[in-house]
Parts: C-alpha cells; structure tokens; sequence
C-alpha cells in the first residue's frame, strides 16, 4: 500500500511530501543535491511534479475502469462498458489505462 494522497511536491528541497502530515514520502534526484544528474534543474521540478500526482492520476483512473470482482461490477469507459472483459476487448484509450493501472499494482 503507497502513501495514502494528496501529495505535495516542493521544488526547493526537490521533495514529495504527504499532505496534511508533511511527512515526506520521496526524494527528487536533480543537479546541486549531492548526485550526478544529467538533466536540468527544470527537469527534475518537472518530475517531482508529476510524481507527486500519482496518487490524484491513480484514482481517476481507478474511477473510470474497474475489473470487477466485487459488488460494483466491471466498467470501463470505452464502448465495451465492461472493465471485467478481456484487455483485447477494450478501445485503446481504455486499454492504455488498464495497463497503467497494472503497473501501478492495481490491475
Ligand atoms: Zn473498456
């Protein structure tokens, strides 16, 4: 189980903090922090960014495909309307969005 969200990315200590606690969660790599870091500054801000939405992006995604296996059912966006149908049955978008929620461990 991840850190429970909203996260909050601060772009002077280049870390992702938990919301509300302020408990830090992550650490950005980025250049003038101690390691070889081969992109700019604007890079690592850029990833802290994205990274600390992980958890709002998770959740919508979660919210708009669902595999089933419990009372709601499974369902999905995409026209086949049902997220407990094989992956090949799905539109692209949908599909693309179940892998990514796979990856996150929540396939
Ligand atoms: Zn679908």
């Amino acid at each position: 189980m991840h850190t429970p969200g909203p996260l909050k990315f601060g772009p002077n200590t280049l870390t992702i903090y938990q919301e509300g606690t302020g408990t830090p969660v992550a650490k950005i790599v980025g250049p003038g922090f101690g390691y070889p870091f081969p992109h700019e500054l604007g890079t690592a801000i850029a990833n802290g960014v994205l990274l600390a939405a992980a958890p709002d992006l998770l959740a919508a995604l979660t919210g708009l495909n669902h595999m089933g296996g419990d009372e709601r059912g499974g369902y999905c966006i995409c026209p086949r309307k049902d997220g407990s149908a094989p992956d090949a049955q799905h539109s692209t978008a949908c599909a693309d969005a179940r892998a990514a929620l796979a990856k996150a461990g929540k396939g």
